[in-house]
């Protein structure tokens, strides 16, 4: 990666970096399109890290099909590819220096997943170390991640631009997920009340409702009604702080997570 990233600079070209964990689908696909706006070489990477998972979560089954992947990924522009294994990124099995998330990695994801946040940052510290990319792109899907390296990337002098890219949703409003694979047709139906308890907040915000409180009711008496699904949390935040506001700006975010079978949902808006 080191040789490709000097032969790059050499040519004086730009670098964008969209990490990724495989199971690639629209959402990812649509991080391509972005990278391919803002730099002249695009480089995925494709690692799925152990670090940000806990020993109870879905590591070993989570889905890896790296040669569709890699067809995917190249049939719409990326120009490299970097697939390092686990004994690439951890030689030592874990690392000794972690990079810490601070506020923004205790609360909602951060609270339901402890030490994920640390896990995502540091695999993130690494790639961009690695990959020294001018510009890095996310999804909306995972805000609080998208928050976090935002502060990350302030906080410790990181010279990487950082985009977040709009949430690609199916037809029917369920934001895509590698994890959506695991959906029974039941449990996608269940699953789509997320996305329609955040578009009701959203509807009753557009027609005035500023009161976090009132909003949050307005999405958890939907959640609540549905047997099958355990919610787990949602919140009107700050996008940027991911502390919990009492009245809702423009900008701010609704987030959420719930349950359904052994899958965990998350999606968010912005009001
Ligand atoms: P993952 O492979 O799930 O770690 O996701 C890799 C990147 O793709 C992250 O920046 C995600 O936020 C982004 N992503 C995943 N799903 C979507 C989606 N439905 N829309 C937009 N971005 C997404």
């Amino acid at each position: 990666m080191r040789h490709v990233v000097a032969d790059v600079r050499a040519k004086g070209q730009s670098i964008a970096l969209v990490p990724t964990m495989g199971a690639l689908h629209e959402g990812h696909l649509t991080l391509i399109d972005e990278a391919k706006n803002v730099a002249d070489v695009v480089v995925m990477s494709i690692f799925v890290n152990p670090l940000q998972f806990a020993p109870s979560e879905d590591f070993a089954r989570y889905p890896r099909t790296l040669d569709e992947d890699a067809k995917l990924a190249s049939e719409r522009g990326v120009d490299f590819l970097f697939t390092p294994t686990k004994e690439d990124v951890y030689p030592e099995h874990a690392p000794v220096v972690f990079v810490h998330p601070g506020s923004i990695g205790k609360e909602w994801e951060g609270a339901v997943r402890p030490h994920h946040f640390e896990g995502v940052l540091t695999i993130v510290a690494k790639l961009f170390n690695i990959v020294m990319p001018d510009v890095a792109v996310f999804g909306q899907k995972d805000l609080q991640q998208a928050a976090a390296v935002k502060a990350m990337v302030r906080d410790l002098n990181f010279p990487v631009g950082i985009l977040v890219a709009p949430i690609v949703r199916d037809p029917d409003g369920l934001a895509m997920s590698s994890r959506n694979r695991y959906l029974s047709p039941r449990d996608r139906e269940l699953g789509l009340i997320l996305s329609r308890a955040l578009f009701a907040m959203r509807d009753a915000f557009a027609k005035g409702e500023r009161r976090a409180s009132a909003l949050e009711a307005t999405g958890w008496r939907m959640l609540e009604r549905v047997v099958g699904l355990t919610p787990r949390y949602l919140a009107a935040v700050n996008a940027d702080t991911f502390q919990r506001v009492n009245n809702v700006r423009h900008g701010d975010a609704a987030v959420g997570a719930v349950r359904v079978g052994e899958t965990k949902l998350i999606d968010n808006i912005i009001f």
